[in-house]
């Protein structure tokens, strides 16, 4: 039997339109069980999710787990939203707004079983959501854990997610890692979830940090410490060219211009990694042979260092 419960969360899901009143009501799938652990017949009570799923749950354990459960199991209480009143093989319905897969994991926390793998990060702002809901934060280290370990698989959606939930450490964490990637994919489905005032700073924050990384290329006090740069001596006459910026600094050409387009690089993507491929030998010299591969990994780590200091200054916003 569909409970009347059942078919207005369906509904109320269901975007009405001015016209509604004449379409056909939506359809609605059949009640179906759920897997064990959640098909046990010494259950007590069966939570539906909203999407038809019973599950067969002991109270007591879920009771310890949530004062939320354990208010709404208290069969004294009027109906309610969440019971009906509605039995099935002779024990209570309970009916939640949460699907199935959401309301699987939230269980697994709760019961003595293999708590669940928490891959996607769609599910872990679903449960999320139910344990705030449920009062269950003896779980948030869990699901902590989980989304900060996510940070180097997808820096924005976790950004999004912690800042949601008021995790300023996560997200401020995942936010310094989003410097490497472009300014063009600072996006993910996950962001429509999270504050709009959070987005702009973090769009700010990864402005500021290109043009802080971009500047190093104009700046000249980070050769000091490189070989393939120096002051006041041009020492090949056929490769080397003067710093056309006018400073003393002599170079190899193919390194001047490596730097102009590294500029631009970096102000949209802070990272060094990502103008590492600009940084080439040029055609070997006739001369000197043109700059070792050695000195250029000099080169490289000299101005990663730069980039990396250069970045480090820009204040992290508060999430
Ligand atoms: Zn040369």
């Amino acid at each position: 039997m569909k409970s009347l419960r059942y078919y207005l969360c369906a509904t109320m899901s269901h975007t009405h339109s001015p016209d509604s009143e004449f379409q056909s009501p939506p359809a609605i799938p059949d009640i179906q069980d759920a897997s064990a652990p959640f098909d046990d017949v010494r259950a007590d009570i069966i939570l539906r999710s909203c999407d038809g799923i019973d599950f067969r749950v002991f109270k007591n354990i879920l009771s310890v787990a949530s004062p939320v459960f354990a208010d709404m199991f208290d069969l004294s209480h009027p109906p309610s939203a969440n019971n009906t009143r509605e039995t099935r093989h002779g024990l209570p319905v309970f009916v939640l707004s949460e699907d199935a897969r959401t309301l699987d994991r939230l269980l697994r926390f709760c019961y003595p079983v293999r708590s669940p793998q928490l891959k996607n990060l769609g599910d872990i702002r679903l449960l999320l959501e139910a344990i705030r809901k449920y009062c269950m934060d003896v779980f948030d280290d869990h699901l902590n854990h989980a989304l900060s370990e996510a940070i180097d698989r997808d820096p924005v959606a976790v950004f999004a997610i912690a800042s949601r939930f008021e995790l300023g450490d996560i997200a401020t964490k995942a936010a310094l890692r989003t410097v490497w990637l472009p300014f063009s994919l600072l996006n993910s489905p996950e962001m429509k979830h999270a504050p709009v005032e959070h987005i702009l700073l973090l769009m700010q924050f990864h402005a500021l940090c290109g043009e802080a990384a971009s500047a190093v290329t104009m700046r000249r006090d980070w050769f000091i410490k490189c070989p393939l740069l120096v002051e006041d001596r041009r020492f090949c006459d056929w490769c080397c060219v003067a710093d056309a910026s006018g400073s003393s600094w002599w170079g190899n050409r193919t390194l001047w211009i490596a730097l102009q387009k590294e500029g631009q690089s970096l102000s949209c993507h802070p990272w060094f990694n990502a103008a590492k491929p600009l940084i080439k030998t040029g055609p070997p010299c006739f001369y000197c042979g043109g700059p070792s591969v050695t000195s250029l990994a000099a080169f490289k780590r000299c101005f990663s260092n730069a980039v990396d200091k250069a970045v480090a200054t820009v204040p992290v916003p508060k999430f």
